[in-house]
This record gives C-alpha cells, sequence and structure tokens, in this order.
C-alpha cells in the first residue's frame, strides 16, 4: 500500500516497509523509495518491449504461425514511451533496454533512442536485438545514442540457424555483430541460448569466436517458458558448459563481477573478447534484481515470472498526473516478490 513507503519524492535515509520494519540506510545513494522494494533492490534498470512482432519465430520463443498481436491504438506511442521513461529516469532509472519481440523492426526506434538520449541522468540505452536489421540500422541508431548492444545468434551453423529461427538470416546477423564491433561498441554482447542436442556442441566454437573480436558471448541456459514445447532436458546448466570449456581452456580466467549483474564472466588470457553465463535456471538471481519491464501495450512487470501487472498505459491515457503514476509504480515495486515461484525443480 502506499503507506508501506515514504512520499515517492523523499530520498531521505529512513524507509518504512510493510510489517512496520524500519530501515536505515546510511550513506545511501541518493534514490527514490518509490523505485526500491521492500527487500531493499533498487530498480535503476529498465526494459521495455517496443513491439510484440517479430521477424524470426525462434523454436524455443515464438510458435510457428506467430503470437496474437495487440491492436496498434493498444501498444504505446512513442510519446508514451518517452513519458514513461522520463519519469524513471527522473526517479533513479540510469539503463534503459530496448528489447521485444524485435525491437529494430519498431519503425520509430531510431527516434525513440534519439529521445531518449535527451533524458538526463539515464547513463546506458541498450538494445537486444536478434540482428537481422542491424547493418542498416546502426549507423543512426548510434547516432541517435545506442550505446549498448546485444545481439542473439545460437549457432555458428547456417543452415542450424534457420532451422531453429524458422527464417533465413544467417549472414546478416553475423554481419550485424562485425558491424557493431567496427563501430565500436565495446564488447557487443552475443546472447546464445544453449539447448542440448542442438548447440551445445559448439560452445568451444563459441569461444574461439570471441579470440579476435571484442565480443561477449553470454550463455544462456535454455527456460523452458510455457508453450514453448521445449522440456527442461534440454537445458544445459552453467557448470556442465564451464567444464567443458575448462578441459580446453585451463587457464580460463574468472573476471570480477558487478553486483546486480547477472552474469558470470571468464576470459580466455590474449583472447579479444570474454564469455559470460547467464544462469537463470540453475542458480536463480532474484536476490540483487533491479530490473522492471514495460511491456510493448504498457503493462509495468515487476518481475519477468510474475503475473501481476499494472496498466501504465491505461493510467495515461485516463490523464493520470506525474504524481499518481509514481505512487502506482511504487506501490507495484513495493509488491515485488522476495523471489518468483519456483519453475521445475531448480528455482525453489
Ligand atoms: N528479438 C530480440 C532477440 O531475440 O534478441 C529481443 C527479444 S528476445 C525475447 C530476448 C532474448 O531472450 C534473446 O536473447 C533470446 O534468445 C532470449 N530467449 C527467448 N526465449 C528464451 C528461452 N526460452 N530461454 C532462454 N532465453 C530465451
Ligand atoms: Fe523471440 Fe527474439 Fe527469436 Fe524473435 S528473435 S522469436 S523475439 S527470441
Amino acid at each position: 500500500s502506499s503507506s508501506s513507503f515514504l512520499h515517492p519524492h523523499s530520498r531521505g535515509q529512513i524507509l518504512i516497509l510493510p510489517k512496520n520494519q524500519h530501515f536505515v540506510l546510511e550513506h545511501a545513494a541518493p534514490f527514490s523509495a518509490f523505485l526500491m522494494d521492500s527487500f531493499g533492490r533498487q530498480h535503476n534498470y529498465l526494459r521495455i518491449s517496443l513491439t510484440e512482432k517479430c521477424n524470426l519465430r525462434c523454436q524455443y520463443c515464438m510458435p510457428e504461425e506467430g503470437v496474437q498481436l495487440t491492436p496498434k491504438s493498444e501498444l504505446l506511442t512513442t510519446q508514451e514511451i518517452i513519458t514513461l521513461a522520463r519519469l524513471f529516469v527522473k526517479e533513479g532509472v540510469d539503463k534503459i533496454r530496448l528489447t521485444g519481440g524485435e525491437p529494430l523492426i519498431r519503425p520509430d526506434v531510431v527516434d525513440i533512442v534519439g529521445e531518449l538520449d535527451k533524458l538526463e541522468g539515464l547513463k546506458t540505452i541498450a538494445v537486444t536485438t536478434n540482428g537481422i536489421n542491424l547493418t542498416r540500422l546502426l549507423p543512426r541508431l548510434k547516432e541517435a545514442g545506442l550505446n549498448a548492444i546485444n545481439i542473439s545468434l545460437d549457432t555458428l551453423v547456417p543452415a542450424k540457424f534457420e532451422f531453429i529461427v524458422r527464417r533465413k538470416g544467417f549472414h546478416k546477423v553475423m554481419e550485424g555483430i562485425h558491424k557493431a564491433t567496427e563501430l565500436g561498441y565495446h564488447p557487443v554482447k552475443v546472447n546464445c541460448v544453449v539447448m542440448r542436442g542442438f548447440n551445445e556442441d559448439e560452445v568451444l566454437d563459441f569461444v574461439d569466436f570471441t579470440k579476435d573480436l571484442p565480443l561477449d558471448v553470454r550463455f544462456i541456459e535454455y527456460m523452458p517458458f510455457d508453450g514453448n514445447k521445449w522440456n527442461f532436458k534440454k537445458m544445459v546448466s552453467y557448470k556442465e558448459m564451464l567444464d567443458t570449456i575448462k578441459q580446453r581452456w585451463p587457464e580460463l580466467e574468472k573476471l570480477p563481477c558487478e553486483t546486480s549483474s547477472t552474469a558470470k564472466s571468464y576470459k580466455v588470457p590474449h583472447f579479444q573478447g570474454q564469455i559470460s553465463f547467464i544462469t537463470s535456471m540453475s542458480e536463480h538471481f532474484c536476490g540483487s534484481c533491479n530490473r522492471l519491464r514495460i511491456t510493448a501495450d504498457g503493462n509495468l512487470k515487476v518481475c519477468l515470472f510474475g503475473n501481476s501487472e499494472v496498466s501504465l498505459r491505461d493510467h495515461l491515457r485516463s490523464g493520470a498526473s506525474e504524481e499518481e503514476l509514481i505512487q502506482i509504480i511504487g506501490a507495484a515495486v513495493s509488491r515485488k516478490k522476495k523471489q518468483h515461484a519456483g519453475m521445475f525443480f531448480v528455482l525453489c
């Protein structure tokens, strides 16, 4: 409830929490109380989905026929996205990632990046893309202010690429990865979902991919979402991948990790790039989760796995004031649970 946190604009030292716990935050950095949940997690990272549409049909993510699309009138407009982003940045968000669906098929993506770039206090504007339209768009995105990029690529074998994404385009993605390095993105993050029986035999090839390019290849534990028909036996744990890599590269170095980072990073000495593991299944990272998400139709989700959503779009369209929106967002964040409900056996 709104009584569970201080006035949204208070950047004070005492946070009144549910169950009447009182926390004294010593040396706390100025940060809006409304973006802090009852477990002390400061949410400074916002992901915004620009569209539900995609030009690929990855087997683990979308059905062949695509997903049921929300009518355009119900999606956030450019202006609404910027209004919400401004509000979050004002309250302490310093990193925004544009995602989707495929964010680069939204026609106004360059304008959105340009508008975000004007927000004072926003340090990082990132995008997660399948890379198909990247070579064409990246120079303009960079000029507009895009400063971090993740490109998804699960295989280095063109035929396997076509199988998994059910479309052509392998060479476009590779070209996009090279373009990103040429334009100075450092590192260029490459998201690789590892699936047993599909690409777990390519883990070492992906490590080699980091030899001469400033990449961070991020091996992602495959998550068996409802309806993607790929059961959890396809999940390859990070420990298993790490074992394989250490057999080939015993000198693999562990890199220091940031507190809120979801990645465990390593490097083969003398390689330009590095590798990381996103252990979404074997070791959840709820405890340090600093993320919030806005869906393409304007729902705020405080947890990727939670069902509780609040429609910021509806509040915006019914004329809510900035102050009211802040209250609504603050209440949603304060309701965020300590960790999401267990998925199969691993996340209990
Ligand atoms: N279309 C963009 C892309 O593919 O990069 C952005 C959206 S996509 C949903 C974001 C990331 O989620 C991609 O890196 C994708 O590989 C990953 N992803 C999708 N389904 C997944 C699953 N079942 N398990 C693990 N990662 C998944
Ligand atoms: Fe899903 Fe991204 Fe693949 Fe599209 S490209 S189907 S959004 S993972």
